[in-house]
């Protein structure tokens, strides 16, 4: 392809800071069908993490508002097959955010990918997908690329808030929906107040990206229609499994068994890795050492690994621990947060909970515990007691009002195990 109208050519990087829209999506599908790669950042990135993020990505065009949005739009072909994907950015949790880059799909691969994508979720020019995320995160764009490409049609609310998604959810009568647990959480407490609206319109409520505390799990499956609730494990780099609610209550605490398409496995030491076909091989754009180090070729295909661990059972279902970086080794023991997290978040009066580690000359690390919610530390001590062995129990007990977290719902463990502010401040 040579230049279209507005100067993007095959290949070229074009960089979305706005927030997502319809027009947005437009282009997304425009600039992929042409063979260039949109890469969706957010908008409210600092000069200096923008400046970095770019320089990385050296893109052609940057586009920062609505009107540029359009223009670009009416300069670019009609959306038709996309010939690879967006060019996404992880969200940076565990340290620079890393672009995810597919590179051009032939015409076979490009088929399979979009056909893969409608049939895993069952798009239909029926759906109705309501927009919760902003759409520089891969799951709600690929849900609402996934919709229009079937012919289907995307609501957006704007910025999260949810008295607009409730206004939203009335109105439109959404039958898909994807959202992180802190989406829920807000959306369950707002209900508490104003009641819940008629949520019988949907056929398909997916969570993912951040551990889902119990609680919310249950409210989720007792307010929305039977069947319609999921849950799926995934990054940027992809989406590894699916879970109806219905298995997750027959094995409590698993993300489900891979998606169709790919294989799990777990090394010994817990890594868990991915088996997927070729048209969903990517790279992390301008590091070839990093994506060197997490791919491996295995007998049954090409393999990568985000760097998590977890456990799969006999029947394929997928226990994540945690994330490698996450690990504290405490006296030479590992300890998995998320595992500590989740007997804590079970304490009477813990409302939020974040497990982290700090040096500690003779530990190594110590386990140290964020905690929000009307408990003292004795009875936070002594439950550990009963249900934890010791090198897993917190040394340190802090008490905050709130837990940083990632606009994608993960605790931003970094933030906690630097200075913090007691509660009350
Ligand atoms: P970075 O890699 O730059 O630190 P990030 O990993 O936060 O960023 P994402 O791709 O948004 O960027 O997040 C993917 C991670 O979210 C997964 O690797 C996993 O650790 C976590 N995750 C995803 N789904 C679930 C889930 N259902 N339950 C628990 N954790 C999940």
């Amino acid at each position: 392809m040579g230049p279209v109208a507005t100067g993007v050519r095959t290949g070229d990087r074009v960089a979305l800071l706005v927030h997502g829209s319809h027009d947005y999506l437009d282009v997304v599908l425009r600039l992929l069908t042409a063979g260039a790669f949109p890469v969706p950042l957010d908008p409210r990135l600092t000069p200096t993490e923008r400046a970095r993020i770019l320089a990385g990505i050296d893109p052609t065009l940057v586009v920062e508002d609505e009107q540029a949005l359009a223009e670009l739009a009416s300069g670019l072909p009609d959306a038709g097959l996309p010939r690879g994907r967006p060019l996404h950015c992880t969200s940076g949790t565990t340290g620079t955010p890393k672009g995810v880059w597919s590179g051009l799909l032939d015409e076979a691969a490009a088929r399979a990918l979009v056909a893969e994508e409608r049939d895993l979720w069952g798009f239909t020019a029926d759906d109705v997908n309501l927009v919760l995320s902003p759409l520089y995160h891969s799951a709600p764009l690929r849900f609402a690329m996934g919709t229009m490409l079937a012919g289907g049609r995307v609501v957006i609310p704007g910025p999260f808030e949810p008295a607009a998604v409730t206004a939203a959810i009335a109105r439109e009568r959404p039958t898909t929906m994807f959202c992180v647990p802190t989406h829920l959480q807000r959306l369950f407490a707002h209900w508490e107040e104003v009641g819940v609206p008629d949520l019988t319109s949907f056929r398909l409520v997916a969570h993912a990206g951040a551990p889902c505390p119990t609680d919310v799990k249950r409210r989720l499956v007792e307010l929305f229609p039977a069947g319609s609730t999921w849950e799926f494990y995934g990054s940027t780099e992809g989406q590894f499994t699916a879970c109806r609610s219905e298995e997750w209550e027959q094995r409590p605490g698993t993300v489900g068994r891979a998606r169709p398409g790919r294989i799990l496995t777990a090394d010994p030491d817990g890594t868990l890795w991915c088996v997927v076909p070729d048209h969903a091989r990517f790279t992390y754009y301008g590091d070839p050492e990093k994506t060197a180090a997490a791919w491996r070729e295995t007998p049954l295909g090409p393999a990568f690994t985000v760097g998590d661990h977890g456990r799969i059972d006999a029947d394929g279902y997928v226990y994540l621990d945690g994330r490698r970086e996450d690990l504290i080794i405490s006296g030479g023991v590992n300890v998995y947060p998320a595992e500590v997290e989740q007997v804590l978040g079970e304490c009477p009066g813990v409302a939020d909970v974040a497990v982290y580690g700090v040096p500690d000359p003779d530990w190594g690390q110590r386990v140290c515990a964020a905690v929000v919610g009307e408990v003292d530390e004795d009875a936070l001590a002594s439950y550990a007691r009963e249900r934890l062995a010791p090198p897993k129990r917190p040394k340190t007990y802090v008490f905050r009002d709130s837990l940083p977290r990632t606009i994608t719902g993960k605790v931003r463990r970094t933030e906690l195990a630097g200075p913090v502010t007691p509660r009350g401040a």
